[in-house]
């Protein structure tokens, strides 16, 4: 994975802009501060989100057809393209944005990265 853009905000009040896995050395003091332990831990919440919304896709596809064999059910073939047209845009077009905005807003309140400075 891509190393994510962290912003530093040193003890001594300057904000350093850099990138996980990088010492970044802070550009008031002098400190340095370490992130690639912040980078292991972005990527882990990051491929857990990832993981959550390829299941929420699955699902979706299970949701689809399920609802597709009932309308064909019970409307034949119209019911069953019917159902699966109004399945399809209920699950991908209005509930996945709002899980993903969900899984997002989630994902960046799990972890808030912290770096310890180190004098060298
Ligand atoms: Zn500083």
């Amino acid at each position: 994975m891509a190393p994510a853009p962290i912003l530093i905000k040193c003890e001594c009040g300057v904000e350093t802009r850099g990138r996980t896995g990088d010492v970044i050395t802070c550009q008031g003091c002098g400190l340095h501060y370490d992130t690639s332990e912040q980078g292991k831990m972005l990527e882990i919440v990051a491929a857990k989100t990832q993981r959550q919304f390829r299941y929420l896709s699955r699902a979706g596809i299970g949701f689809v057809g399920l609802l597709a064999l009932a309308g064909m059910y019970l409307f034949k073939t119209p019911g069953l393209v019917g159902a699966a047209v109004v399945g399809a845009v209920f699950w991908y077009a209005l509930l996945m944005p709002f899980m993903k905005k969900r899984l997002l807003t989630k994902a960046t309140t799990l972890y808030t990265p912290t770096v310890a400075p180190t004098r060298k």
